[in-house]
């Protein structure tokens, strides 16, 4: 990759241009002014303006993750703000959510001004996410008004799930009250026990602990209750079973506030791929059975689901050469999300370009409430530029996160990022 800042004209010459905000497809140029949009379609380079061929690529909107973890401050050995947008570039995302639980953990205002701060110093757009609870203990609820008034985007006390209810019920009205969403990690600990992977025939066969799809599916419906009753704001992270999609569904029906995402990991593998016992398939909630796979790829397609989000979640080498049931839970997914998740939904699954996108770039922004409307005039440039139909396989040297467990190294994967443009800067991957 190679990080260079824009000239005083940049013109995008002879791309599919796909604008999610106004839902349509055009063949044309994109000419950038001074950081800024400047004409879309069919509009002439300016004389000595620095020329980006993109015939056969798609122009559209950086995409956007509300959900990864770059582990500042506290862990800086597995991911900084820095390498973390570095990671972004890579993978097309122009502005990423960080979720709290670093440590310290972000809760309280001046934490979340650290990071909005040190965020400005990044090549992308990164806002914090505060979390729910002091301490993340589940206990006493932050000062989130003045979080907000920082720069915190949402509250999630994420990789430690909400256990205790009346605590859900106070987030979700105070987080109703200054107009932000709850995101709970759902997982009831005491079903989950503990278990290292989806409970199946699977994990008896490979001798591991199972967690149970039910350890999802019930605290996702007790908080769609609390949320409802509450008239709150509930975002749902990582899907990952057929019973929390059924329960999304049937309370979307009668309370559309409610938002879910699903991470590219859960929707390309199964809990089959587990007999290798590679620890970067070890992620919370786990990998499910081919059933639930399933359902989630009809829950995006569908519109049960809302977004795809990474779940990013850099460790350290040591730390995943561990026995598979010590390891940590998580892997990483900026770099690789796209060629992921275009070769599941479009290429395997008929999934229309212009869907898929949708759920990378305004759907996110939607649910986080950011601007939409990225190829109006004056606007600041935030674009990826992509090869829909680039084979290629996943290898280390594609990863610029500073941890590299991904279970995609030797992968094929289908569609690449080629330029990522955002901040006054164009990345070439
Ligand atoms: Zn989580
Ligand atoms: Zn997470």
């Amino acid at each position: 990759m190679k990080i260079n800042k824009l000239n005083k004209n940049v013109y995008l010459k002879d791309g599919t241009i796909y604008d999610p905000f106004k839902q349509k497809s055009i063949k044309g140029n994109i000419l950038i002014t001074n950081d800024k949009i400047a004409g879309v379609g069919n509009i002439k380079a300016p004389a000595g303006a620095e020329i980006i061929d993109c015939t056969n690529l798609i122009i559209t909107h950086g995409f956007c993750d509300i959900h990864a973890h770059f582990r500042e401050p506290g862990r800086e050995d597995k991911e900084t703000l820095q390498t973390g947008a570095k990671a972004a570039l890579v993978g097309g995302f122009t502005r990423v959510c960080v979720m709290p639980n670093t440590n310290p953990p972000l809760d309280d205002p001046e934490s979340i001004r650290f990071i909005a701060e040190k965020a400005e110093e990044t090549p992308i757009y990164i806002h914090p996410i505060g979390a729910i609870t002091k301490g993340q203990q589940g206990k006493e609820i932050t000062e989130m008004g003045a979080m907000k008034t920082e720069g915190a985007v949402a509250f999630s006390d994420d990789g430690f799930p909400l256990q205790n209810a009346y605590v859900m019920r106070l987030a979700l009205e105070y987080a109703g009250m200054i107009n932000v969403p709850i995101i709970n990690h759902a997982e009831d600990i005491a079903l989950r026990n503990d278990g290292v992977m989806n409970e199946s025939e699977f994990s008896t066969k490979l001798g591991l602990t199972g967690n149970p799809d039910v350890a999802e599916s019930t605290m996702v419906y007790r908080d769609l209750q609390i949320a409802q009753s509450t008239n709150s704001t509930l975002h749902i992270p990582h899907v990952s079973t057929r019973k929390s999609v059924e329960a999304v569904k049937e309370y979307k029906s009668r309370f559309p506030k409610i938002t879910a995402e699903v991470t590219p990991h859960h929707l390309y593998f199964n809990d089959e791929a587990l007999n290798t016992y590679n620890t970067n398939l070890k992620v919370a909630p786990p990998i499910r059975t081919e059933n639930d796979r399933r359902a989630l790829i009809s829950a995006l397609c569908d519109g049960t689901i809302d977004c795809i989000a990474t779940d990013h979640a850099p460790h350290t080498i040591e730390e995943k050469e561990a026995p598979f049931d010590l390891a940590p839970f998580g892997m990483i997914g900026l770099e690789s999300c796209f060629g992921v998740v275009n070769k599941v939904l479009v290429k395997d699954n008929g999934m229309k370009y212009e869907s898929l996108i949708d759920l990378l770039t305004i759907k996110p922004r939607q649910i986080m409430g950011f601007k939409r409307d990225l190829f109006s005039e004056s606007i600041p440039a935030e674009i990826a530029i992509i090869d829909p139909r680039a084979n290629w396989t996943f290898t280390k040297d594609d990863i610029y996160s500073k941890s590299i467990n991904s279970p995609y190294i030797g992968e094929e994967l289908f569609g690449k990022i080629i330029y990522t443009i955002v901040k006054g800067s164009v990345t070439k991957i």
